[in-house]
């Protein structure tokens, strides 16, 4: 019998990555930040100077790169042999990683690493396309959001102590301009999947939210 795997979508700053750690100590699940890799894929290509719009290049590149998770919670990203794990987090890297995810043949790419991961179960997955495309068959798939001001006021939370902190204004520019990318694209855009259980986490904790979710998972055989 495979492992158990939630599988959470959601928009910016819905709080799935904290749902998503408070779950895996809770079951003892590995998380995979699927959102996570298009970053790294953007920080690869504004490394080597690829432009968003070339599509060819940023498909090789997204098939060339080592991305690692490291740590008991998996927080710790690794693109090649470095740490990124702040550096992915700038509102720059998280625009660009936005629209390098409207390149199919980076999602390829990239959903068929994920796909490779998780075969054996016993991750939650967090992202935009989790339920729908990386594992539509997961045990308990889950639509988190939250209303734009909640979310940009969270993310703001995360990227305020950074240097040159964006203003909570530019990060509500940020995250709708995100928005609407994730939910316009072509190639699999954020949506509702048709068994997934929408959490509306605005006057939930994130301990709450985890708990709800963690109820959703069949019980298992002894
Ligand atoms: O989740 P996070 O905000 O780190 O994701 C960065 C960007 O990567 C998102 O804005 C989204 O455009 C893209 N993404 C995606 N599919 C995923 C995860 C993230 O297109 N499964």
């Amino acid at each position: 019998m495979r492992a158990p795997l939630i599988a959470m979508d959601g928009p910016a700053g819905a709080g799935k990555s904290t749902v998503a750690r408070i779950l895996a100590s809770k079951t003892g699940l590995a998380v995979l930040d699927t959102g996570a890799m298009y970053r790294c894929v953007a920080l690869a290509a504004s490394q080597a100077g690829i432009k968003a719009t070339d599509v060819q290049a940023l498909a090789k590149l997204a098939g060339q790169i080592s991305i690692e998770f490291q740590g008991d919670d998996r927080r710790i990203v690794i693109l090649d042999s470095i740490d990124v794990t702040s550096t992915i987090r700038t509102l720059e890297v998280g625009q660009l990683a936005s629209k390098i995810s409207e390149n199919p043949a980076v999602r390829r790419v990239l959903v068929a690493q994920q796909q490779s991961v998780i075969e054996d179960g016993g991750y939650i997955l967090e992202g935009r396309d989790v339920t729908t495309v990386v594992a539509p068959h997961a045990d308990v798939l889950v639509f988190l959001t939250a209303s734009i001001e909640e979310r940009a006021r969270r993310r703001w939370a995360e990227v305020k102590e950074q240097p040159e902190a964006p203003t909570l204004p530019m990060v509500v520019k940020d995250v709708v301009a995100r928005d609407y990318r994730d939910y316009s694209r072509l190639d699999s855009p954020l949506m509702l999947a048709e068994n997934a259980v929408i959490i509306e986490s605005f006057g939930l904790t994130p301990d709450q939210v985890a708990q709800r979710i963690e109820s959703l998972l069949p019980a298992r055989p002894r």
